[in-house]
């Protein structure tokens, strides 16, 4: 049944506040174009260039709304850098907009950073023997546990200076990212190769033993998916076999930092971060947004590629959808996604990081004009 979702919009900084635009103008007009679509959009500063205003990451206001009131939260990057020609920063050394982006991932317990790596019809890859047929996998990383649990510090004595990061797994985690992999997997077609639903553990379980509880969770929980097959893998030899055979793979689950790593392997293989999008999901509460950060070398250059945003509000829409059953937002996702392959598709209009290998004689769109062509898209 349809109903009226609150979105939080976070724009954020640099090309985070650029993109984020371009995605709002797609959903002002799917609001107005799709029937039954009602949303309410809640439009909040923050980062670093707020903090730099302020000396706070985010108002009041806008912490309470998105963590109390919005059904979903779509979010730019973060990373400003100051009139000292330095990253801004908070006192304690963290980045200025730290509480936004992995505060928000702790507090609302969302658990699982899910990156699809599909390659469009029309963008490029560095894989010269591969193309689309070949690259469509889900990266599902735990997003709460692992070296990236704040549990880190600095001893500096006299006689010694150490620096360590608490590695931390627990069989709780381990077990709910396991069943999101396998559950994604059975609303998926399977692996480009075979068309057999396979998810992989990707992890480094010969040395750490974290990784082996990791591991051995993975399988115990696998055992519920007869149709699945399970598949396992050394972090370090998946980036070689991803590269040499990403068509084998299917879903992909790894521990926190290693998902980190690997999905940006796979943000190359799909095309680079300009078409790579993200949701950090949990069970109440979700966050999307394109895999990239502020980047501050092309801000305010009308380079940044619309088009991560743009998939990350795709996914919210297909999220919101499944999680209220609500047919009008699955719809509304699929036609953004649509109107997006239609037009990397065509080829004619593309921001210049795709004018690479056959589309290096195109001449460069810019970010706004990206977006025009997927609104005419949507209408045509
Ligand atoms: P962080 O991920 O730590 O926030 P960052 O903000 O420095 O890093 P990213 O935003 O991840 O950098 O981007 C790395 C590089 O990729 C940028 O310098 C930019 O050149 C390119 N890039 C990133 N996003 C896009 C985009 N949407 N369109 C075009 N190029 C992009």
């Amino acid at each position: 049944m349809a109903r009226k979702y609150k979105i939080a919009l976070l724009p954020g900084d640099g090309i985070g506040r650029e993109v984020i635009s371009e995605a709002r103008r797609v959903l002002d007009e799917v609001i107005t174009w799709i029937d039954g679509l009602e949303m309410e959009i809640h439009e909040f500063d923050c980062g670093g260039e707020y903090f730099l205003r302020t000396n706070r990451e985010w108002s009041e206001e806008a912490e309470d709304f998105t963590k109390t009131e919005a059904d979903a939260v779509l979010f730019g990057g973060i990373g400003a850098i100051g009139p000292d020609g330095k990253t801004v920063r908070r006192p304690d050394g963290n980045l200025a907009g730290y509480s936004v982006v992995i505060g928000l991932r702790h507090e609302l317990d969302l658990y699982a950073n899910v990156r699809p790596v599909k390659l469009f019809e029309g963008v490029p890859t560095p894989l010269v023997s591969k193309g689309p047929k070949d690259i469509d996998m889900v990266v599902v990383r735990e997003n709460t546990e692992g070296l990236y649990y704040p549990a880190r510090g600095r001893v500096k004595e006299s006689d010694r200076d150490f620096a360590y990061d608490l590695r931390i797994i627990t069989t709780r985690g381990s077990e709910r990212i396991a069943r999101y992999a396998f559950d994604l997997a059975m609303t998926r077609n399977g692996a480009p190769v075979d068309g057999r639903r396979r998810v992989t553990c990707v992890d480094k379980s010969n040395l750490l033993a974290g990784c082996q509880l990791f591991r051995e969770t993975f399988t115990r929980v696998g055992e519920e998916y007869k149709e699945t097959s399970k598949d396992y893998a050394y972090v370090d030899a998946w980036t070689l076999l991803a590269i040499r055979k990403p068509e084998y793979y299917d879903v992909v689950v790894a521990p926190n930092e290693f998902g980190d790593i690997i999905s940006d392997l796979g943000a190359a293989l799909q095309g680079g971060l300009g078409v790579a999008p993200s949701g950090n999901i949990g069970v109440k509460h979700a966050v999307f947004e394109p895999v990239h950060g502020s980047a501050p070398d092309i801000a305010g250059t009308g380079k940044a590629n619309p088009i991560a945003a743009i998939l990350s509000m795709a996914m919210m829409f297909e999220w919101l959808g499944k999680n209220h059953d609500d047919a009008v937002s699955i719809r509304t996702a699929e036609k953004i996604r649509n109107s997006v392959e239609l037009v990397l598709h065509e080829g004619r209009i593309r921001t210049p990081d795709l004018c690479l290998g056959e589309w290096s004689g195109v001449v460069p769109s810019t970010t706004q004009q990206v977006t025009d062509e997927v609104i005419r898209k949507m209408k045509g």
